[in-house]
């Protein structure tokens, strides 16, 4: 089976630190992919920014990558935006991606502690950013949310469970990845 491309996309700035640790990272757990980081940001206008809420619309952006993104070589494209969104009913998402879909979006204002009025700490958001981020890629490989509390494929309510998590799949869901060739690092 060939290699699965993934394609890192900022959508607007994002330091190369954090895009760096996360496509090691991504790497790192889901053997099997290949993760490139695009070299063009793309700016997320104010069209897509609920003015009231001041959140952005996830809704209206992971249709504006599924419709411009796809393709190009790549299976899967993973937005990274550092803004706050939500998404349908929910008040806020740490992300969104299509299940079993070629898109996927993290959004990185929740995952920093000073937005909870703690100190900073780097190690602890960029550890945040990677559950997050392979959170949603397992979802565009089909994988639902599962209820073991330690799989990173578990649902995040809050940052609390973001936290408890590891950012490793559970044994059942890393199974599940094996038909698209990956080999996950799991629980
Ligand atoms: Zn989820
Ligand atoms: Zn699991």
């Amino acid at each position: 089976m060939g290699k699965i491309r993934v394609l890192l996309q900022p959508l607007g700035f994002i330091d190369e630190d954090i895009l760096g640790y996360l496509r090691k990272g991504i790497e790192h757990v889901l053997k099997g992919l290949i993760v490139d980081i695009s070299n063009r940001v793309i700016g997320i206008g104010s069209e897509f920014m609920n003015e009231k809420r001041g959140q952005y619309n996830s809704d209206l952006i992971i249709k504006f990558l599924a419709a411009n993104l796809v393709g190009h070589g790549y299976h899967r494209v993973l937005g990274v935006l550092d803004a706050d969104a939500y998404s349908g009913s929910l008040n806020f998402v740490f992300g969104e991606a299509y299940l079993n879909g070629p898109v996927a979006v993290i959004y990185l204002a929740r995952l920093r502690p000073e937005f909870y009025g703690e100190p900073s700490d780097e190690e602890l958001f960029l550890e945040r950013v990677l559950k997050e981020a392979i959170h949603e890629l397992g979802h565009t490989f089909g994988l639902r949310h599962c209820p073991f509390r330690k799989c990173v494929m578990s649902f995040s309510n809050s940052i609390w469970d973001t936290d408890y998590k590891s950012y490793m799949p559970c044994g059942r869901c890393a199974s599940r990845l094996m038909v698209y060739g990956i080999r996950a690092l799991h629980l």
